[in-house]
């Protein structure tokens, strides 16, 4: 069923007999532990994930401040929930190090999924770099097309968006229902704000991206991330700079169906 995907190390996790179906009955469900979960730390949430959805249940990290905040509580909360990344082929090193830094600190193993497609193939195919002409296609073909792939089994995944990172994401659910990738979609720093997120990672020496201290608040792909000067106060700034692209489409708002928080 993967044999698009190339994995690193992992075995796949189980597959759910059946995917699971927005019915009435589950979104009156999300919506009542969405609302109960509001006030929930971020551990009582992945708990509740983790107790509602294991072992289907699944987490994607782009190695950024939250997703290694969440890999820090999955060490005490779930560890063995399965955890990817998606490996576009154009990530920094500093990035693709911190996969090691985790693993060595918290035993994760974070799968790295790549897209069918080599980035030498990939140019080939396209006549050059995709991200300077396309990059919604780009985003689309080496990292949701993979998300989806990932997705066949599971029931719900986790991220670590927050609301405080743009209007898009402040209408997040703490849990709602992805209608992009037919997945419950659990996000428990919803609530928190960039300040909770660093004093959690100096608070408990979380390993993190050397690039954001380098002026990198936000770390994507390197053809699509820059460092942000100090008059920027917009976080994201520094993704796909100059282009109007704001979001790579996995948190896609519009697209996802929140549960009445
Ligand atoms: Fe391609 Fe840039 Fe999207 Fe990465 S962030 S997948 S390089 S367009």
């Amino acid at each position: 069923k993967h044999d698009q995907l190339q994995t690193s190390t992992k075995a796949w996790p189980p597959h759910a007999p059946q995917q699971l179906e927005p019915t009435p009955e589950l979104m009156a469900e999300l919506a009542a532990a969405s609302a109960r979960l509001e006030s929930a730390s971020p551990e009582e949430i992945i708990s509740w994930a983790h107790d509602r959805f294991a072992p289907y249940l699944t987490m994607a990290t782009a190695f950024g401040p939250e997703g290694c905040v969440i890999l820090s509580m999955l060490a005490k909360v779930a560890p063995e929930t399965y955890v990817f990344n998606l490996d576009t082929g154009y990530q920094f090193q500093q990035t693709l190090d911190l996969r090691d830094r985790i693993a060595e600190k918290y035993g994760i193993e974070v799968d790295m999924l790549q897209p069918e497609l080599s980035v030498p193939e990939y140019e080939a195919l396209h006549g050059g770099p995709l991200y300077k002409t396309n990059p919604n296609q780009c985003c689309f073909d080496r990292k949701i097309k993979v998300l989806r792939q990932a997705a066949q089994g599971k029931h719900a995944w986790m991220s670590g968006i927050r609301r405080d990172q743009s209007a898009d994401r402040a209408q997040a659910a703490i849990i709602g229902w992805d209608k992009k990738f037919n997945l419950v979609k659990v996000s428990p720093l919803a609530n928190f704000t960039k300040k909770d997120v660093w004093n959690r990672i100096l608070a408990e020496d979380v390993p993190y991206n050397p690039l954001h201290d380098q002026g990198y608040p936000s770390v994507g792909c390197w053809p699509c991330t820059r460092a942000v000067t100090d008059g920027e106060t917009d976080e994201r700034a520094g993704r796909w700079s100059g282009t109007g692209k704001t979001e790579c489409g996995l948190h896609t708002i519009q697209e996802s169906e929140g549960s009445g928080i």
